[in-house]
């Protein structure tokens, strides 16, 4: 069903067209042609990252994450169920087994105060998820990890040009992943990133990437040719997506000024029904700086929730929920979590709605979408 009002409509900057084309006619469209470089630089000066790997996709990023991590059977990664399936199958397919830890109340991200206790001899990694591009408390984390011998891997798909304490999101743990998604801030359609903040981990990375072969050493003139050395895939993005995404990137400013306008706007005009106790908006703790990736609110129980996405979907408008849990699904219980696992997971999944928001959103259809939810919840 076509929405009068979307959840999402991708950002197009007007140089998308232009940059395609050039990479057409310059004859380079395979990977890590000029346009990828350029993406890779944009995000590693811009947000202090020794070294980006443009993706064919964040899930691309995390699995190999996965293989750097060196995961062996049996090894255990810690995650919060509350995220996206890739986050877990990425490791899953490396054969760990997922350890789902619960969220805290306020941010919906990784409660790092449960970390601990689920770490066991067979802890290889922890994997935070900045849910809705805010911070997880990463220097809490980053002590646990090094205490254990532990390494972090940041699903920051959401949280490009967000940061924590001044660092950007993706910046922090030994790896992090970006995506492009189409639904996601700065779009290429299908896309993504790992950053290789740990240096120790770069020169498996670069072969990982290019099929398990030493090619990025032959390109350097390091060796004289180069041959098969580890395992590897094709975790190779088309120039063509990168000549559309860096359309993007050079962007960064005005989309996030746009969205944070959107992510004010439904602050303010929701506030006098966040008073009255019949919703709560986002918590950002004083410390991170987000990216307006999404604006949410917290319904009074999943009945209300239901209700009120059914009246404004009548409305032509569309608000979504979000994740089901992973632990409750069929994958996810096959560890044994049953219902009760997770708590809070489980009951502030049950109660988000995430609102419309998108550079193009008119003022007029955020005043729609704000007199729906007031009439709905006032009724
Ligand atoms: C979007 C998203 C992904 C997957 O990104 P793709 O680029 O579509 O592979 C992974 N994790 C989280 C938290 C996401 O929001």
């Amino acid at each position: 069903m076509a929405h009068r009002i979307p959840f999402n409509k991708p950002y197009v900057s007007g140089k998308e067209n232009e940059y395609v084309t050039r990479a057409i006619t310059a004859g380079e469209i395979a990977a890590d042609g000029r346009f990828t470089k350029a993406c890779a630089r944009i995000l590693e000066e811009r947000f202090s990252i020794p070294k980006v790997l443009m993706m064919p996709s964040c899930t691309a990023g995390l699995e190999m994450a996965a293989l750097l991590c060196d995961i062996q059977p049996g090894d255990e990664v810690i995650l919060p169920s509350y995220t996206f399936v890739s986050t877990a199958n990425a490791f899953l397919r490396a054969g760990a087994r997922p350890v789902f830890v619960d969220i805290r109340p306020d941010t919906l991200n990784l409660d790092e105060t449960l970390v601990e206790a689920a770490i066991t001899p067979r802890t290889k990694a922890i994997v935070p998820v900045h849910y809705a591009g805010v911070g997880c408390e990463m220097d809490v984390l980053g002590e646990i990890a090094r205490k254990h011998g532990l390494l972090v891997v940041e699903d920051a798909a959401q949280g490009v040009h967000a940061y924590y304490r001044d660092r950007a999101l993706g910046s922090i743990g030994d790896l992090g992943a970006y995506s492009f998604h189409d639904t996601k801030n700065y779009v290429a359609g299908e896309g993504g990133t790992l950053s290789i903040n740990n240096r120790a981990l770069l020169e498996r990375a670069e072969i990982i990437r290019d099929k398990g072969t030493n090619r990025q050493k032959f390109f350097r003139g390091e060796i004289d040719k180069y041959t098969w050395v580890d395992i590897g895939s094709s975790f190779l993005p088309s120039e063509i997506s990168c000549a559309f995404l860096l359309a993007q990137l050079e962007q960064l400013e005005p989309i996030l000024q746009r969205r944070r306008a959107i992510a004010e706007g439904y602050a303010e005009r929701l506030a006098p029904l966040e008073r009255a106790g019949l919703l709560r908006g986002p918590r950002v703790p004083e410390h991170c700086r987000q990216n307006y990736h999404m604006f949410y609110i917290l319904l009074a129980s999943e009945a209300v929730r239901e209700g009120l996405a059914t009246r404004l979907r009548q409305d032509g408008i569309q608000a979504v929920s979000h994740y089901v849990p992973l632990h409750l699904s069929p994958m996810g219980r096959k560890w044994g979590y049953e219902d009760g696992s997770l708590p809070i997971t489980e009951d502030l999944a049950a109660r988000l709605l995430r609102l419309p928001l998108y550079f193009a959103l008119s003022a007029s259809d955020q005043d729609e979408v704000c007199d729906g939810i007031q009439s709905y919840l006032q009724a």
